[in-house]
């Protein structure tokens, strides 16, 4: 049987024409040089060394070795870069050329696509909110009384966002459970997932100047998936009052793969209905609908635990984007800002292994292997793949002898 041309994508792969996500990549023969790729199939074009006349304007910024300078560039050329991308990858009379720049994904090596400027994650799932609320204060109300009113999030460490592959190290830390008289030190022993979806922003805003709901296309040039990794026990001691903090900032993973906003197109959505009136800046009442559509799946050691819905977030990425800023604060070319863990209403929409096991566990084991996938729908009954996060747990660095 003759092999497969790249350009033949088997029917319904999910990174055809109409996805086209963004990347870094070094090869073997040259380990040290990172070049800007685009995902179609099992392949990746080399954008650092498109001939002309294929070559799109501003092709400087395709030579860099991360995807900054293309991020800060802007919308119209982002819409610039995109069709060029396509033509190159669909249109037959360009295949020649377009042939010896594609490198067979598995003979590449993936890096963190872009310089990770801030990072903020928020709590945007009722339904996470409303379960993890009922594990961490059974005595309470579910949601606190701001929750409903703003997208609720925190400031993350940029430093530790790392690509999908990387390591796990769990984490050590402090911990300390009601019913212990101290805390103690050592290994996470509820070391969790979260299944999150992260928005990468393009072009930065000016200080003291809020980013209005519609110019969130503006500034935010794409979609990954994240998976902040939790360590619940190190996060129930330290969380009150200021939030998260240690428990959540030894990693975060990143899909290797940028998906443009635009290959989302087909999959908006109406996110759920208000309860509460909502402030103007957040009103999205009359706005497009800001909802996506994405299909999300947990597997752990290769089996599938849970498959999350994002269109069932209560706030949307506008939202967070409009409520970060509100306050004058700007943004810079590579923030990043992750949705909180999806949850849907089913038991098994659930995003973390905290409201899987309804807190009571098992969390993650040495070794464990977790990987989300994702997809939306996209033209024509296409769909659209978001690139895999996955990540390996490894065993706690040994601690220092008693004195
Ligand atoms: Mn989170």
């Amino acid at each position: 049987m003759p092999e497969q041309s790249p350009f033949d994508l088997p029917e319904g792969d999910p990174f055809g024409p109409h996805t086209l996500p963004y990347g870094v990549f070094s090869t073997a023969g040259a380990p040290a040089l990172r070049r800007l790729g685009v995902r179609y199939g099992r392949y990746v074009l080399d954008l650092s060394a498109l001939p002309e006349p294929l070559r799109p304007a501003h092709a400087e910024l395709l030579a860099a070795p991360t995807l900054n300078p293309l991020l800060a560039a802007g919308r119209p050329v982002w819409t610039e870069v995109r069709a060029a991308v396509r033509a190159a990858l669909t249109d037959p009379a360009h295949r020649s050329a377009v042939a010896p720049l594609l490198h067979p994904l598995d003979d590449v090596t993936l890096h963190l696509p872009f310089d990770v400027a801030d990072y903020v994650d928020f709590y945007a799932s009722e339904h996470h909110a409303t379960n993890v609320g009922k594990i961490f204060r059974p005595d309470g109300a579910a949601l606190p009384p701001n929750w409903k009113h703003l997208p609720i999030g925190y400031h993350g460490r940029a430093g530790t966002v790392v690509v999908s592959g990387t390591p796990v190290v769990r984490p050590n830390g402090q911990r300390k459970a009601p019913a212990d008289a101290a805390p103690t030190f050592g290994p996470s022993g509820r070391l969790d997932i979260e299944a999150e979806v992260g928005f990468v922003v393009g072009t930065p805003s000016t200080l003291h100047e809020p980013v209005a709901l519609e110019s969130f296309r503006e500034h935010v040039f794409g979609v990954c998936l994240v998976n902040d990794w939790s360590a619940r026990d190190i996060q129930a001691w330290e969380y009150v009052p200021l939030g998260p903090f240690l428990g959540k900032s030894f990693a975060t993973s990143v899909s290797a793969w940028i998906t443009p906003l635009d290959a989302f197109d087909d999959a908006r959505t109406v996110p759920p209905a208000r309860d509460f009136p909502l402030l103007p800046y957040l009103d999205d009442a009359t706005a497009e609908p800001g909802g996506i559509d994405l299909r999300i799946e947990v597997r752990i050691k290769d089996e599938t635990v849970s498959r999350p819905p994002f269109a069932s977030m209560y706030w949307t990425a506008a939202q967070q984007l409009a409520h970060m800023t509100v306050n004058g604060a700007s943004l810079r070319t590579g923030d990043l800002y992750a949705s909180g863990t999806v949850s849907g209403p089913e038991p098994d929409q659930r995003g973390c292994l905290l409201e899987l096991t309804e807190g009571k566990g098992p969390f993650l084991q040495d070794g464990d292997e977790v990987t989300l996938t994702a997809w939306a729908p996209g033209p024509d009954g296409a769909r659209i793949g978001l690139g895999e996060v996955t990540g390996r747990i490894l065993p706690a660095p040994a601690m220092p002898p008693a004195p």
